[in-house]
């Protein structure tokens, strides 16, 4: 699935990835590309527009670490972009079938899937979750379609409702709950009647059916390579009957995969499933990750560029260290500190990173590195003056009075934090004749 997009978008960053530097210029040009690539996938224009103007906004103010190039950052903001626009339920897969027997209402075109899509979903609730279910078919004008459903219901094992000539579709909307009530199923699906196009007496319909039997589930079936027409026709489906969700079919094939992309920005509907083939079991939930991956192609560029964020962390923290180990230390340097910790997941976490640092854990949790004493410690540094802060050795009287009602505390509390900074610089200065740098990195690998 996704093949053509995930070429044109892979070609794309192939060139950027390969540069060293990139101008703004050149995510301009690159974006342009990505525009095509998508236009191209039948991706709709605002959607498109928005999707652009959005990673280039998060790629021009971005910062690049060190250890990736600018592409691969580019990379990572449109990956990321993608799982936003795609926006993937929580959990896609997890139907409402609560209250037995629960009715699923199954909607579409004719020639969409909607028929095997049925049967496979069946197949997957009796398969992964144990439930008895019962599928009947609603499409009184093809009596092939009845048969081909109850067909697929002997191969994978799902009973459905026997065929009775001349029943209009409410009527066995109407037997189909009554067996399922009596027959002890936890689900009902029905299979209703599909057109080639969308028209009034199809939608009245399948309103009927769903007044009757007012469904948990109403899953509107389109076929992932008809591009914008599937959009169009749920947001068709959607106004005039309602539908909970959309199935994506055919994502198996040489698709565009457009479809997936304008969906929920189009109809606010979300993609359940996508059906990946004519098997029973070619169904998948929808995954935003997932599907972003596969339409980017470059999962290990996303990975590689997670990683170097991370390193970005422990470069600020090592350049950090430099400065103690000159034995410079002040309030700024303190603050700064604090927040890494809190960030860092407390001062175990911390310690642990720094070799050398270990055994002086003790004296650090007495010195009183809890975490609400690390906010209030933080509250007081932002008591302080520039000035008092890059030389706390001016704190007398009158300025420590002044910056402890400034943070709402006691003098005594900020007398703590002044000994603790004081405490820590003479730490660092000792620490720095211990070990010169790259400590933290070697930590960290
Ligand atoms: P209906 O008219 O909407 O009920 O459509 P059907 O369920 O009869 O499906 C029409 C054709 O599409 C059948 O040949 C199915 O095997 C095929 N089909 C359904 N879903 C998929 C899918 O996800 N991928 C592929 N490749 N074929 C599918």
């Amino acid at each position: 699935m996704f093949e053509n997009l995930s070429e044109r978008l892979g070609g794309v960053f192939d060139r950027l990835t390969k540069q060293g530097a990139l101008s703004a210029d050149d995510v301009k040009i690159a974006l342009r590309e990505v525009r095509v690539a998508l236009l191209e996938a039948d991706v709709s224009l605002p959607v498109v527009r928005n999707f652009i103007k959005s990673v280039e906004t998060k790629a021009t103010g971005s910062a690049v670490t060190k250890s990736i190039t600018p592409g691969q950052q580019v990379v990572k903001i449109v990956h990321d972009e993608l799982i936003r626009v795609l926006a993937g339920e929580e959990d896609a897969g997890a139907l409402k079938i609560d209250t037995p027997p629960a009715p699923i209402l199954m909607v579409g075109l004719q020639g969409s899937g909607k028929t095997t899509t049925t049967a496979k979903l069946a197949k997957r609730l009796k398969e992964r979750e144990g439930k008895r279910v019962l599928m009947a078919s609603l499409d009184v004008n093809r009596p092939a379609a009845m048969e081909q459903l109850a067909i697929l219901g002997t191969q994978i094992g799902v009973d459905t409702l026997p065929i009775v000539k001349g029943e209009d579709p409410v009527a066995i909307a109407k037997r189909a709950k009554t067996q399922a009530s009596l027959g002890g199923y936890d689900v009902y699906m029905l299979d209703t009647a599909g057109r080639l196009h969308i028209d009034a007496e199809l939608i009245q319909q399948a309103a009927d059916v769903r007044d009757v039997v007012k469904p948990r589930e109403t899953l509107l079936v389109v076929d992932g390579l008809t591009g914008q027409d599937a959009v169009n026709v749920a947001t068709e489906f959607d106004d005039k009957i309602g539908v909970s969700g959309v199935v994506l079919t055919r994502m198996d094939g040489d698709g565009r995969g457009g479809a997936a992309l304008s969906m929920r920005a189009i109809t606010g509907k979300p993609i359940r499933f996508v059906g990946l083939g004519e098997k029973m079991d070619a169904i998948e939930t929808f995954e935003a990750e997932r599907v972003a991956g596969r339409i980017l192609g470059m999962g290990d560029i996303v990975a590689l560029v997670e990683k170097a964020q991370a390193t970005l962390e422990v470069e600020q923290a090592e350049r950090m260290m430099k400065r103690f180990q000159k034995g410079r230390f002040n309030m700024n340097d303190l603050k700064m500190q604090l927040e890494q910790m809190i960030k860092m997941g407390g001062m175990d976490s911390l310690v642990g990173m720094m070799p050398g640092m270990a055994k002086h854990a003790g004296k650090i949790k007495e010195a009183g590195f809890d975490d609400i004493m690390l906010r209030r410690q933080i509250a007081l540094i932002n008591s302080m003056t520039k000035k008092e802060r890059a030389n706390p050795d001016l704190m007398q009287a009158s300025r420590k009075k002044r910056v402890a009602k400034g943070a709402g505390l006691e003098v005594s509390e900020l007398n703590k934090l002044l000994k603790q900074q004081k405490q820590m610089a003479d730490m660092m200065k000792k620490m720095g004749k211990m070990g010169k740098g790259g400590a933290l990195r070697q930590a960290v690998k």
